[in-house]
């Protein structure tokens, strides 16, 4: 079947085994991108390091396309419809209180008139009443209280899937019990096509803003997402979901990727190698990433590109600018492009604060009128990709704020934004049989899931072809 003539801007869904109805979802890629951004910072941050994605709020911005997605788990049955009669049944009691901003719990007691002594006698339970040391604003505390001031029960839901009960106990004193929903991680598949129309809705997808932009990230290093997309470009994802119950709890890693831009395609499997690194390789064990970043700064314009015979801005004369110039404010951070150790940091004539790196036998990166240098950095240090070495600034010549960054191999300056740049590491040879495994598993499930979908599309396109002709 020659999937280039297949239309998916019907899109299907279906969760398991249960085929549901077919649903229309047209949203923009980009917007969802941008919007994502945000709360993919803000949700992850702690996962993976952002500051290593290769492109920036600008290039998620200037993309105009649009992708249909189709996501078969994004259905989700939930609770809600039964919730009403859940509540009715189960009409919990004690006095609830909600967490206010700046609140704690010794600020809840006092305002509830509570025993101070049974505050300090729960506290005193350790790791387990811990979490109530955490309080959210908006979160719910449940309290059960005898006497007027003493507390016999207190109920925390602290996230989704845990509750933690404090419960006083007979003989005096407190128990403290934390229940743990049972989270299910289960596979999810989407796929899409990418249009040329208008912006939609981020939130009309029905993939994840988190996913789309894992999606992106991942083929960051071979597509830039502002420039390269087509019409029709098509995606294909296998990730996880996390789930409690019948609801869905959150979205998981992309374990398969597809995605193919202008009839090449791309293709990317998550691997954990033994250290416990996540990373993206094609099925043969490549890496999906680059041994260096393209640009030190995220959120810079090129100001003034590579050029042997430039007239300087301020000297006024003929000399060469062996390097690019990114305009950007003063104090935006600037990353190490590759894994690096630091072999100068210091102050130089006409450079300002600059620093150089050496990648590797080959390579050397200089960053220059930096404001100043990412604390605790000396000179020998080792420095990993994306970590942040100064901030942009104006030191030594220079018109405005904005880094001057030059990269080189074996001494020779080459234009940063042209120069080929090497792939990051393979799989490492000892994990290369099991990582075939898992490539081909996934691939397969990957087609699975796909031809599904488009088997369904048949089915439901036939009526609508009968009822054309008709
Ligand atoms: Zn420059």
């Amino acid at each position: 079947m020659n999937y280039n003539t297949i239309d998916f801007a019907h899109n299907y869904k279906r969760r398991r085994f249960l085929i549901s109805k077919p649903w229309i979802l047209l949203s923009s890629f980009c917007a969802a991108l941008l919007i994502g951004y945000t709360s993919f910072a803000i949700v992850d941050h702690n996962e993976e390091d952002i500051n290593a994605i290769p492109f920036s709020s600008d290039t998620l911005l200037t993309g105009v396309q649009q992708a249909t997605i189709a996501s078969i788990s994004s259905t989700h049955p939930t609770l809600d419809n039964f919730s009403p009669t859940t509540v009715a049944i189960n009409k919990p009691s004690g006095q609830p209180v909600t967490v206010q901003p700046g609140d704690n719990l010794s600020l809840i007691f006092a305002r509830l008139n509570l025993n101070a002594n049974d505050l300090q006698e729960i506290m005193s339970l350790g790791t387990k009443t811990k979490p109530l040391l955490n309080l959210y604003p908006g979160q719910e505390l449940r309290f059960y209280i005898a006497n007027g001031r003493q507390v016999d029960k207190l109920v925390y839901q602290i996230n989704q899937s845990d509750t933690l009960t404090v419960s006083r106990v007979d003989h005096g004193g407190y128990q403290a019990l934390i229940a743990k929903k049972p989270v299910e991680t289960r596979n999810a598949f989407a796929s899409g096509v990418i249009r040329d129309s208008l912006f939609a809705s981020a939130q009309k997808t029905g993939l994840d803003t988190k996913v789309i932009l894992e999606l992106a990230e991942i083929f960051a290093w071979d597509i830039d997402f502002s420039l390269d997309i087509q019409p029709n470009d098509e995606f294909n994802i296998l990730y996880e979901e996390q789930w409690i119950g019948d609801k869905k709890f959150r979205s998981g890693n992309i374990l398969a990727a597809e995605f193919i831009n202008d009839g090449q395609k791309y293709q990317a499997i998550r691997y954990v190698d033994k250290d416990g690194t996540a990373g993206y390789y094609t099925p043969n064990g490549m890496s999906m990433r680059k041994a260096f970043l393209r640009s030190p700064v995220k959120f810079g314009r090129v100001s003034s590109h590579f050029n042997l015979a430039r007239k300087h801005p301020i000297l006024h004369r003929i000399r060469a600018h062996k390097g690019v110039d990114y305009a950007a404010a003063r104090g935006t951070p600037i990353r190490a492009v590759g894994d690096a150790k630091i072999i100068s940091l210091g102050k130089q004539n006409g450079y300002g604060n600059v620093i150089q790196l050496q990648h590797g036998e080959l390579y050397t990166t200089l960053y220059a009128h930096m404001d100043r240098f990412a604390q605790r950095l000396r000179k020998g240090d080792k420095v990993k990709q994306g970590q942040i070495i100064g901030y942009v600034g104006s030191t030594g010549l220079a018109t405005g704020p904005h880094l001057h960054y030059e990269f080189r191999i074996n001494g020779v300056h080459k234009n940063p934004l042209t120069v080929a740049l090497p792939r990051a590491l393979p799989i490492a040879a000892a994990d290369k049989p099991q990582f075939i495994a898992r490539a081909d598993e996934l691939m397969k499930q990957l087609y699975n899931y796909r031809r599904t979908t488009l088997v369904l599309h048949a089915e439901e396109e036939a009526p609508q072809e009968k009822r054309k002709g008709a």
